[in-house]
C-alpha cells in the first residue's frame, strides 16, 4: 500500500452513494505534508513532461495543485464555477456535472491564462465519472495549448471517468484507485497498482 492509501485506510469514510469522505486530510481539512509528497509522486511520474502549467478546478483542487506546483516550479490556473449565462469573450467556457452535488455548472478560464504554448498538467482531488476531466480536458483543447497529463489523488475505479480518460490515450496517474467500497462495512479495496 502507498502513503495515500494508508491514509485513506486510516482515516476515509465509506459514504452511501459511493461517496468517499475524505475530509479530513483532503478537501476540507488539508494536510500539506501529504500534499507535498503527492506533488512529488507526480513529478516523479511525469518527469519526462515539458509542464509549465498546472490546471485545476475550484475548489478542493486547489489546495493540492498549489503544492504540487511547488515541484514543478509552475503557476497554477484554476477553473473557476459560474452560475452566470452572460460569460464575457474572453473566457473558455465548458459545462461540468458535480458527481457529488448533483448539479450542473459551466467552469471558466480566462484566455489570458492559457495558450498554444501551455504545456499543461490537470490536477484534481478525485476521479468518478470523468466530467470535470473532461471539461477541463476541453478548455484546454480549445485554447490550442497540450495536455501533459493527469493527476489525481483518488480515482474511484469502478466508475467510468478512469476508463474513459486512459482510452483518450491520456497519461492518467491516479495515486489511489478505489475498485470496491462497501458502506456498511466501511471496506475499501484498492486497485493493485
Ligand atoms: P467526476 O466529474 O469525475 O464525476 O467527479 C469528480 C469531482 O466530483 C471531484 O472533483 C470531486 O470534487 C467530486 N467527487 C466525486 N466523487 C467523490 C467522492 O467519492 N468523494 C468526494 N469527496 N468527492 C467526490
Amino acid at each position: 500500500m502507498n502513503f495515500l492509501e494508508e491514509r485513506i485506510m486510516k482515516d476515509g469514510i465509506v459514504k452511501e452513494g459511493n461517496v468517499l469522505k475524505v475530509d479530513s486530510f483532503l478537501n476540507h481539512q488539508m494536510d500539506i505534508a501529504l500534499f507535498d509528497e503527492m506533488g512529488a509522486e507526480w513529478k516523479r511520474r511525469f518527469a519526462d513532461k515539458p509542464i509549465n502549467k498546472i490546471l485545476t478546478i475550484e475548489a478542493s483542487g486547489i489546495g493540492i495543485a498549489c503544492v504540487a506546483a511547488r515541484h514543478f516550479d509552475v503557476p497554477v490556473v484554476f477553473a473557476k464555477k459560474s452560475k452566470s449565462i452572460n460569460i464575457e469573450g474572453d473566457m473558455y467556457v465548458a459545462e461540468v456535472e458535480s458527481f457529488t452535488h448533483k448539479c450542473k455548472n459551466q467552469v471558466i478560464v480566462s484566455k489570458k491564462f492559457l495558450s498554444p504554448e501551455d504545456h499543461v498538467l490537470i490536477i484534481d482531488d478525485f476521479l468518478a465519472n470523468g466530467c470535470a476531466l473532461q471539461g477541463l480536458i476541453s478548455i484546454i483543447t480549445e485554447a490550442g495549448a497540450t495536455v501533459e497529463g493527469i493527476g489525481i489523488a483518488v480515482e474511484k475505479g469502478f466508475q467510468l471517468g478512469g476508463r474513459l480518460i486512459r482510452n483518450l490515450g491520456f497519461q492518467l496517474e491516479s495515486l489511489a484507485i478505489v475498485d470496491a467500497m462497501d458502506a456498511s462495512t466501511g471496506e475499501i479495496t484498492f486497485r493493485k497498482q
